[in-house]
């Protein structure tokens, strides 16, 4: 069904340029969520951004619900950010020194989030995860690794594991080229179930490194930290002196100015050890961060023994963006973003209660995600009932209306401050149809 409902438009620049692609890159795409596999039909290709929408390269306009997957936080070609981008592109694209700045979007970093006493700058949210996990194993001296089902740090060989239903096992391995003997070191656990951490911890005391976890988990579709969840996680690891690494890639500036830690850990009086950002802090050009207590940081080279450097680290165009980007997120900023979420929301909402959809809005501030299903999700078991092709038909229907929403059922919407009415509209005149269209 969502095939034929692809076809319903046809796209011929994109046919013609996804047939091109296919031939000199696998599945013709170099990120595979973009080949929209699990909603069917030709992946659209963008040509240019502005503001809350793109334009695809057979002039089709869309309001993107997607934000390059979060980076775009203030909308397509921002005119800061491209005059920052501009100004330091000018400069020189790269010099493999130290550059000013880095400094100042690491200034920016620490002073926004305060538990983040040093920040080292790499070009991926996997890059920092995997820095944050290879720092933590060189901290304690420690093997292990807790994730958890559901949870997305980036390609991350050992981080693949996200395997596990339910049952606190070692992972097996969630792509083909990673080793059991990677995955061995790796505890999946199942998200939300503080006493499936407690039992990790009790049968290898003292070899747990780390528990990494999404501040939020988004890479399931949108699934809450119960309450006390992140806040138990820090205790538990911390009573056995392994550290808590709160991977922030997606939420880190977006939910508010310091993020996830802001709204729990900060507001409870606990922290985590490491944090990982990426997205929003490149503003739309590749970089990533890890940071956190200053003497588990201390142990990086050149100071000490846990190696990690970047040829590309802290580049001056890729700062230049993520340092505007955080500049324009003032409070008027976070008020927007949340009055706009709070309006699609509500509108996806009340279109599919309207058309007999089953189906669960989740959130936590602006991000959110709907779920097609009618129970609650509080882990990858649950967020993995729900009716894939039901929001494959609704997703193409979005799509024909001119709505380019996240081709898949398992990933956050996001929007962004350059959301407006205008925008909004599009999207309030496109749902009910699509609703329809799901039923
Ligand atoms: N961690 C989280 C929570 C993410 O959402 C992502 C990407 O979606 C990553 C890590 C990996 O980041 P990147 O795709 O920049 O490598």
């Amino acid at each position: 069904a969502a095939a034929s409902l692809a076809d319903a438009v046809t796209v011929p620049a994109s046919a013609e340029l996804f047939a091109r692609a296919r031939r000199v890159t696998p599945g013709g795409v170099n990120s595979p969520v973009r080949a929209f596999r699990s909603v069917g039909g030709t992946p659209r290709f963008m040509v240019s951004g502005s503001g809350p929408r793109l334009t695809d390269a057979d002039g089709r306009s869309y309001v993107d619900l997607v934000g390059s997957w979060g980076p775009m936080i203030l909308g397509h070609a921002h005119p800061d950010v491209l005059a920052a981008v501009h100004a330091a592109a000018s400069a020189g694209l790269s010099f493999g020194t130290p550059s000013p700045g880095e400094v100042a979007l690491a200034e920016e970093i620490v002073a926004r989030v305060p538990a983040v006493e040093q920040v080292r700058l790499v070009s991926s949210g996997t890059e920092a995860t995997m820095s944050a996990i290879r720092l933590a194993r060189g901290f304690t001296g420690r093997p292990l690794i807790v994730k958890f089902a559901g949870c997305y740090h980036g390609h991350v060989d050992s981080l693949l594991a996200a395997a596990g239903s339910g049952v606190a096992t070692f992972g097996l391995p969630d792509s083909a080229g990673v080793t059991a003997a990677t995955t061995a070191e790796v505890l999946v656990l199942p998200y939300n179930d503080l006493d499936a951490v407690r039992a990790a911890f009790a049968a290898a005391p003292g070899r747990i490194a780390a528990v990494i976890t999404e501040a939020v988990a988004a890479n399931m579709g949108v699934v809450p930290p119960a309450p006390g969840f992140n806040a138990g996680l820090a205790e538990v690891a911390h009573a056995d002196g392994a550290l808590l690494v709160s991977d922030e890639v997606m939420t880190g500036f977006r939910l508010g100015p310091a993020g996830m830690y802001g709204i729990d850990a900060a507001r409870e009086g606990w922290s985590p050890d490491l944090f990982t950002f990426g997205k929003v802090i490149g503003g739309g050009l590749p970089v990533g961060a890890f940071g956190g207590r200053a003497d588990v940081m201390a142990l990086l080279a050149p100071d000490g023994p846990v190696y990690q450097a970047g040829t590309l680290s802290g580049n001056p165009v890729a700062t230049a963006a993520g340092l505007a980007t955080l500049r324009g997120l003032d409070d008027a900023a976070y008020a927007r973003l949340d009055a706009t979420s709070t309006a699609v929301r509500i509108l996806a909402d009340d279109a599919l209660t309207a058309a007999g959809v089953p189906h669960r809005v989740q959130r936590v501030s602006n991000l959110f995600s709907i779920f097609f299903c009618d129970e609650p999700v509080q882990d990858y078991d649950a967020a993995r009932r729900q009716d894939t092709a039901g929001y494959a038909a609704f997703f193409h229907a979005m799509l024909d209306a001119g709505v380019y929403l996240p081709p898949s059922a398992f990933e956050a919407w996001f929007v962004s401050t350059a959301h407006d009415d205008k925008a909004v509209d599009v999207i309030a005149k496109a749902l009910p149809g699509a609703a329809r269209a799901a039923a």
